[in-house]
């Protein structure tokens, strides 16, 4: 019977599935160390977000044909190697692809209606004042989205259903297959940019999403803009953010994701127009054991 590995903690419906096939041990995580020991007894791993596959582990490796990752990135396996020593690698990318679109309205609501001052308002028993805690409606405003992929999309969709009109840069989409969604194609960033009420960023990062928003679009924006960054931390140079935040050049930004993880800036954590979370945007039940689900089986399928 083929031997699996799961590499991390995650949700158990994914190990309750590769059960009825195969023979499968389960650790909370495993150093790279850890993962040397013991390697070659298996035909497969299931990883999540630290265990590292890197060259030694695929020499090591000698039964391995498959390694499933739970969740999207694949920065910590070597695809090449692995590619060259024909250990198959699979990935979930549209398992957490929901969770990350709502987070990005949860953002957005969170700053347009001052929800986190209000909530400590409250909670610092300091009255009951409404008025300073006027916020704006989603409705009528124009959302620009960066990257029409699978989140992309999604929201859009959603921004939809809250009446907003949506525009979006994509250099790799089709205008057409945007109308089919009823999103206007830009084709210059920042014609996007300096015509938005609300960015939100959902590009892979690569060269040439590095910095993709720094100083020059924070300047080209309207003051009243809020951005949104749930994709990857460097997308978004956070130092500029900074200094745009407070220097008013944008009105709030609302970020799962940082250039620094955890985030240890001063400057960034003290700031009152600025909403963040801990890298959540795939933090949810239903993406959890839609991602060790999935990832379970492409080992069934591939192990057969
Ligand atoms: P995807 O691959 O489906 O879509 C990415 C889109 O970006 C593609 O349509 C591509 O054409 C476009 N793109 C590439 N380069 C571009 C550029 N220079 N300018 C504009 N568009 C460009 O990816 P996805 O599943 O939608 O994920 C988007 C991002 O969300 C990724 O960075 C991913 O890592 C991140 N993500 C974050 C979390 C989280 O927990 N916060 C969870 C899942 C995914």
């Amino acid at each position: 019977m083929a031997k699996v590995l799961v590499t991390e903690a995650l949700d158990p419906e994914g190990y309750l599935m590769l059960e009825q096939h195969f023979e499968v041990d389960r650790r909370d995580s495993t150093s790279e160390e850890e993962l040397l020991e013991v390697v070659e007894q298996y035909d497969a791993l299931m990883i999540k977000t630290y265990t590292r596959v890197s060259p030694a582990v695929i020499d090591r490796a000698k039964k391995l044909k498959i390694v499933a990752r739970a969740g999207t990135g694949l920065d910590k396996v070597d695809l090449d190697y692995a590619r060259e020593k024909g250990v198959v690698v699979k990935n979930t990318p549209d398992a957490n692809t929901t969770s990350v679109a709502e987070l990005v309205f949860g953002l957005m609501l969170s700053l347009s209606r001052n929800l986190v001052p209000a909530h400590n308002y409250l909670r610092n028993a300091e009255g009951w004042d409404r008025d300073r805690f006027i916020g704006f409606e989603l409705a009528t405003k124009q959302l620009a989205i960066v990257g029409f992929g699978n989140i992309g999309k999604k929201v859009a969709r959603r921004a939809q259903a809250f009446e907003m009109e949506v525009t979006c840069y994509d250099p790799f989409v089709e205008a057409a297959a945007m109308a089919e969604h009823g999103v206007r194609k830009v084709e210059e960033v920042n014609e996007l940019l300096n015509q938005a009420d609300y960015v939100t960023v959902h590009v892979p990062l690569l060269d040439s999403t590095h910095h993709l928003l720094g100083a020059d679009q924070f300047r080209s924006m309207k003051q009243t803009a809020i951005i949104v960054n749930t994709a990857r931390g460097p997308v978004v140079d956070n130092r500029a953010l900074v200094a745009a935040l407070r220097n008013g050049d944008i009105a709030g930004a609302g970020l799962d994701v940082f250039e620094q993880e955890p985030p240890q800036d001063p400057e960034l954590l003290k700031l009152d127009n600025l909403v963040m979370c801990p890298h959540i945007g795939a933090a949810t039940h239903e993406a959890l054991k839609k991602m060790t689900t999935q990832a379970a089986q492409a080992i069934i399928d591939h192990l057969g």
